[in-house]
């Protein structure tokens, strides 16, 4: 049976001013790196369908020289498996602490 984790995403909410500053020390990425890709994302899948992939994820991090092994962990750990699934299970989540 998988292991039941909770989300590290959807924790966020609940954390205080000091333990966010933590959790943005502990990205893979700048935290405006990490909003740009979802900015990219949600624009490149205006035009095009998710073919269940991190295709343009991997794009924006390839065109940004991103870690692009350690943000794919960070966003498989958070639910993201595909680019659908980052706007649908990280960005939301996401928007509610940092927009
Ligand atoms: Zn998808």
């Amino acid at each position: 049976m998988p292991v039941v984790r909770k989300r590290q995403i959807e924790n966020l909410e609940q954390l205080s001013g000091e333990e966010l500053e933590a959790f943005v020390n502990s990205l893979p990425a700048g935290k405006e790196n990490i909003e740009d890709l979802f900015d990219y994302l949600e624009i490149r899948l205006e035009k095009d369908p998710c073919n269940h992939s991190l295709r343009f994820a991997m794009q924006f991090m390839m065109e940004n020289r991103l870690n692009f092994p350690k943000i794919t962990s960070w966003l498989n750990d958070n639910g993201g498996y595909c680019d659908c699934k980052v706007l649908e299970q990280i960005t939301p989540e996401w928007r509610k602490v940092f927009d």
